[in-house]
């Protein structure tokens, strides 16, 4: 599968390299809603060995955005045009100006859209203290059980930036799902982490396109090599320790 990560969606003007328009985002759709999976049966299936479907695809949202309540889910789930996401929300910025507010996260958790934790305060979790990452890892992780009654177990790391110390951290705080920003296919080097493409507005439908036929295509040489040496796993638990 592939799993695609999104931030704020605009009409027009974004106001960040991370900001899609709405149009940019309806022509990504356009090529790969046929394929979209539902946060469920991501998870249901996300272990398979063996790719269950090629040309499967899930929605990832970070940030906790206002377009997350706003436009995906009022406008595309609940009319049924895509069957889920996943929302991964930075718990400090609840109720923020142009965050959703603690209402609407509980709504869309109510609707079916899987709820995860981004953290606390939005920080890149390799170069916090080990208190303040459990913090980051234990408080958001609880406040968003209280709010939605139910557990929590997906994380995405801020930035994408992680480490051993982090992952490990993680897991030991109950999350099972740890979501990165690598590239290629949903299933990272570890079991638990999950590969995502990082969508900016100059990624167009072209780009998606090719993405979505080859999500290895961008890798880098050292993935090539690596790969194909059957020592990409051993690489990236150096890098990452
Ligand atoms: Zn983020």
């Amino acid at each position: 599968m592939i799993v695609l990560n999104y931030h704020e969606l605009v009409e027009a003007s974004p106001s960040n390299a991370w900001c899609l328009t709405h149009e940019m985002f309806e022509a990504h759709l356009a090529l790969c809603e046929e394929g979209l999976v539902s946060p469920q049966s991501f998870l249901k299936h996300c272990s398979d060995p063996k790719p269950s479907r090629t040309g499967a695809v899930l929605l990832t949202f970070d940030d906790g955005f206002l377009s997350d309540y706003t436009h995906i889910y009022a406008r595309y789930m609940t009319t049924g045009r895509i069957p889920g996401f996943m929302s991964f929300i930075p718990v400090g910025f609840v109720g923020s100006p142009g965050r959703m507010s603690w209402e609407m996260i509980e709504e869309l958790g109510r609707g079916g859209v899987a709820i995860g934790s981004h953290g606390m305060a939005h920080v890149d979790l390799t170069t916090v203290s080990d208190v303040k990452l459990e913090r980051e890892l234990r408080l958001s992780k609880s406040m968003l059980e209280d709010r939605l009654g139910q557990p929590v177990t997906l994380f995405a790391f801020p930035y994408g930036r992680f480490s051993r110390r982090v992952w490990e951290a993680a897991l030991r705080a109950g999350y099972t799902h740890l979501f990165t920003i690598q590239l290629g296919y949903h299933r990272g080097f570890e079991s638990f982490l999950y590969s995502r493409l990082c969508l900016t507005n100059s990624m167009d439908a072209e780009y998606m396109r090719h993405h979505l036929l080859d999500p290895d295509a961008m890798r880098g040489f050292s993935w090539r090599i690596s790969t194909k040496l059957g020592l990409y796993r051993q690489l990236m638990r150096w890098r990452y320790r």
